[in-house]
């Protein structure tokens, strides 16, 4: 049997990263067994439907490559693969259920459950409607048959819900936490069919994966207490030989560590947790995505892949490949991953080093175009080559390179002011000769004559290369000063340099 796999998100706003991760690990499983990788649009609650959702979901999977062999516009056999469009299999599903006696029609209004739970509270007890408290309820169960087609013929609003039995237990194998188990005295009846004549969730997914041919479910760890329904519908529909396998991935946490990383945590904690910005009139639910604050979608799954999952070695970097070859259930963690920010800054390093110059030049244009900076092909790929060493993302690069691209903005005085010494002046106005008779004008030339203009004059690199980078770019940190000088060019360098001479560093020091 081959494997198939889902990824089935609902289409409420943004893809927050976990849904990423999701996506990404029935990705690499799909891979690693040579199966099938599905997404599945549950778009069937219309309150909460966001029309722009599904765009987003597809162009997220798209810029990480994590591209559906079956979906909506994907293709594939077993469509069509948003619910919204399967409704009639829905229906023809829930008419089974009443028909064997294994779900039931609720009429009970929205005042009447409200009720039902302000009477149990008043107890103490928070009730659900179940096995207990059904009895007492207007429904097919309690209900005349001649009531019940009465009220049906009238065109009366009812739900559908699931008969769950007491008394008994429901055991099912999770491949990551083992063997689990629910009493179903703990379990609710769930409506199957909501009063708008659509499914709910549980009714869907189920359906769906019996027909999509799923094999393994591979999903978060907040739908673990409702596989317990799941399983139970699998044997009410007869359908237990065909259920899949489930997995339930370990909740993502806040980088503290406490509690479930929410959509509200990226301005909480400086960082996206979206894949890709997304807009909204409200500055509250307007989000800024990994994209647009550049980082490389590998470097990002890499960092991905690690949340919940490792391979068991000291090895970190992987390609895409390496991943799809290394990955397997049994090494996802059942205890929650902590979201640390840090890392996935660690990972883009490690991939932009590792990029090619003209690659990142390309990456870097959009955000060098959206900072107004005008600058040709080459020497954005010269940029690019000085930046990677440093940078975590392509904006980054772009952001700290200011100076490159323009004039210096701000310098940093209180550094001047302990680097420049008596003789500096002096040294300065060397080191401009010195260039000016530098030939070739390229890093290495550049080096090994301002190397030996040190030593000759035995200075101490201290009492240069400081001074040297303040002037040129302003500031203490950045690539190699060599390289600064020979991408900024002979006059440019030296026009820097006599400005740090004659108006900054008199001023400031
Ligand atoms: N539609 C559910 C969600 O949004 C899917 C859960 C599942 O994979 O079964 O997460």
């Amino acid at each position: 049997m081959s494997v198939r796999v889902r990824f089935a998100p609902s289409p409420t706003g943004p893809l927050h990263i976990g849904g990423v991760r999701t996506a990404l690990y029935n990705f690499l499983f799909a891979k690693k067994y040579k199966g099938v990788f599905i997404l599945r649009i549950e778009d069937t609650d219309q309150t909460r439907f966001v029309p722009e959702a599904e765009g987003y979901i597809k162009k997220s999977l798209d810029w990480l490559g994590l591209e559906p062999m079956e979906g909506p516009g994907y293709g594939g056999a077993y469509g069509p693969y948003k619910q919204s469009e399967r409704k009639d299999l829905y229906t023809k599903f829930v008419q089974q259920l009443l028909d064997d006696g294994k779900a039931y029609y609720a009429f009970d209004t929205s005042e009447e459950l409200d009720d039902m739970r302000n009477r149990y509270q008043a107890q103490g007890i928070t009730a659900k409607y179940d096995h207990k408290t059904r009895t007492e309820m207007k429904n097919s169960l309690t209900m005349s048959e001649a009531d019940v087609a009465a009220k049906l013929s009238n065109g009366e609003k009812y739900t559908v819900r699931l008969l769950v039995e007491a008394d008994q237990t429901i055991t099912f194998n999770d491949e990551i936490r083992e063997q689990v188990s629910f009493s179903t005295n703990e379990l609710d009846d769930k409506v199957l069919m909501k009063a708008d004549g659509l499914p709910t969730y549980h009714l869907a997914n189920v359906v769906d994966d019996y027909h999509m041919k799923i094999t393994h479910v591979i999903r978060g760890e907040e739908w673990l207490s409702s596989t317990a329904h799941h399983v139970l519908m699998y044997q009410c529909f007869g359908w237990e030989e065909a259920m899949p396998k489930f997995a339930h991935l370990p909740l993502i946490l806040k980088p503290t560590g406490k509690g479930k990383l929410s959509k509200r945590d990226g301005a909480k904690f400086g960082m996206p947790v979206f894949p890709l910005s997304w807009e909204s009139e409200n500055p509250e639910d307007a989000f800024t995505g990994f994209k647009e604050e550049g980082f490389l979608p590998d470097g990002l799954l890499n960092f991905l892949a690690f949340l919940g999952w490792n391979p068991g070695t000291e090895q970190e970097i992987f390609t895409m490949e390496e991943l799809i070859n290394a990955f397997s259930i049994s090494k996802i963690n059942k205890s929650g991953a902590r979201f640390d920010f840090d890392k996935s800054k660690w990972f883009g390093q490690q991939y932009l080093k590792e990029k090619d110059n003209e690659t990142l030049a390309n990456l870097m244009l959009p955000f060098a175009e959206a900072l107004g900076y005008q600058k040709d092909h080459d020497y954005m790929t010269q940029v690019a080559g000085l930046m990677k060493e440093r940078a975590h993302t392509i904006k980054e690069m772009v952001d700290e390179a200011d100076y490159l691209f323009g004039a210096i903005n701000e310098y940093d005085e209180k550094t001047l002011r302990k680097k420049w010494k008596e003789p500096s002046s002096k040294i300065i106005t060397d080191i401009i000769a010195l260039l000016n008779d530098t030939s070739p004008f390229d890093k290495e030339t550049i080096e090994s004559s301002i190397k030996s203009y040190i030593t000759d004059n035995e200075l101490g690199f201290g009492a240069v290369l400081p001074l040297l980078r303040i002037g040129l770019s302003g500031t203490m940190k950045g690539p190699d000063i060599f390289g600064i000088i020979s991408l900024l060019g002979l006059e440019e360098s030296n026009r820097r340099l006599s400005i740090l001479r004659d108006e900054i560093a008199i001023n400031i020091v």
